[in-house]
């Protein structure tokens, strides 16, 4: 018999995806029993508040899953911590759906964006650990499937303009204090989350260098999309940089297909594709209807794309600017639509 409410477990309750998944929990009403907050000492006694009632942060334990019956845990405490506690959850019987990079290249893990391949969730009981892709990934991908599906992508060149969010709350606070400090002319500048200074800066690095130059930001893109498409061949081409915006990333897309098309057949499919809202009238007099950018998608559950144009120096090109929340379809939201299709096809 299907259970009226699930236990969920939060960890890295307090950080930005961490709270951003209690948002969602109580936005779309997901049927919560008993809810568990747990991230470092630091936070023990913090309170947070869901759904009009307080709970108590208390420290991530190799004991925190013991005796509790936890179905799900939306887990976001950084990949060091997940690879310990994510296999302790896991083995206590709960499904982890795993926000780090840690799990997503386990060839035993499902790596999953719902509206692209929902079916690769049955596979979770091997681990019980499901693992969501690198936020540039997935805004990437919800509208390039269909392109895919009928078209056959041959080769991705995407150039990312990542927010600051993305590498979490503290680096939006360095983002803050340097801009202020520029402002008003106050101290030098002490990059600690960046390798620069990222105010009033662009950065070519998200993450460490491999030998081969590139970074692992890249690389993830690389590896992810194969898997999540289920296509090896699918040739990608990643910069991935760093921006001084708070929240959404956007991201230049090159596509080349193998058959050809007519623009307006991908204007036509991306506007009836799910989880995908066009702004595309450059001529618009209304500024919010000629493109999305960053600010305004902001908040939003869609991935937004814009300037929807053919690429007239290849046979079977296009160019898309893709914008998302980082954190809500990048992160949390992905999660919890993931644990959404759980429990109605699995649990
Ligand atoms: P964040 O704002 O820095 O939050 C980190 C969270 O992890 C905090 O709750 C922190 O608790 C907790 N934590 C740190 N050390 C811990 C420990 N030893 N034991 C238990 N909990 C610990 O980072 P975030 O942006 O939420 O990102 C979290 C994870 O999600 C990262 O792996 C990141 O790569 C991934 N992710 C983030 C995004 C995004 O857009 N931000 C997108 C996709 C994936 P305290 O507050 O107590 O320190």
């Amino acid at each position: 018999m299907k259970k009226e409410k699930y236990n969920v477990a939060i960890t890295g309750a307090t950080g930005l995806v961490g709270r951003e998944f209690l948002e969602i929990l109580e936005q779309r009403n997901f049927p919560v029993g008993e809810l568990y907050l747990f991230a470092s000492e630091n936070s023990i006694g913090e309170t947070i508040d869901f759904k009009g009632d307080e709970y108590i942060v208390d420290a991530l334990r190799e004991d925190s899953f013991k005796k509790k019956n936890i179905d799900i845990v939306l887990s976001s405490p950084g990949g060091q911590i997940s690879a310990k506690f994510s296999p302790i959850a896991a083995k206590e019987g709960a499904v982890v759906i795993d926000n780090t990079s840690h799990f997503r290249m386990d060839k035993d893990v499902p790596l999953v964006v719902p509206e692209v391949n929902p079916d690769d969730i049955k596979y979770y009981s091997k681990k019980n650990i499901i693992a969501n892709p690198n936020c540039s990934t997935i805004q990437m991908l919800v509208p390039l499937k269909p392109i895919h599906d009928k078209y056959k992508i041959k080769r991705i060149v995407v150039s990312t303009y990542q927010s600051t969010s993305g590498a979490g709350k503290k680096a939006m606070d360095e983002l803050f204090y340097q801009t202020t400090g520029i402002i008003n002319a106050q101290g030098d500048i002490f990059p600690e989350k960046f390798p620069v200074q990222i105010a009033f800066n662009c950065i070519p690095q998200i993450d460490v260098f491999a030998d081969d130059g590139y970074t692992k930001e890249e690389i993830k893109m690389v590896n992810e999309t194969r898997k999540i498409m289920h296509d090896d061949n699918i040739g990608v081409s990643a910069t991935t940089v760093r921006v001084p915006v708070f929240f959404s990333h956007g991201e230049s897309v090159n596509v080349e297909t193998e058959k050809s098309f007519d623009i307006k057949d991908i204007k036509k499919m991306l506007s009836e594709t799910n989880g995908v809202k066009i702004i595309d009238d450059v001529l618009s007099e209304n500024p919010e209807e000629r493109y999305p950018c960053q600010t305004n998608v902001a908040g939003n559950d869609d991935v937004y794309v814009g300037r929807i144009r053919k690429d007239f120096s290849v046979s079977n090109g296009m160019n898309l600017w893709i914008v998302a929340d980082n954190v809500r379809k990048g992160a949390a939201l992905n999660a919890v639509q993931i644990a959404e299709i759980l429990i109605k096809k699995y649990l």
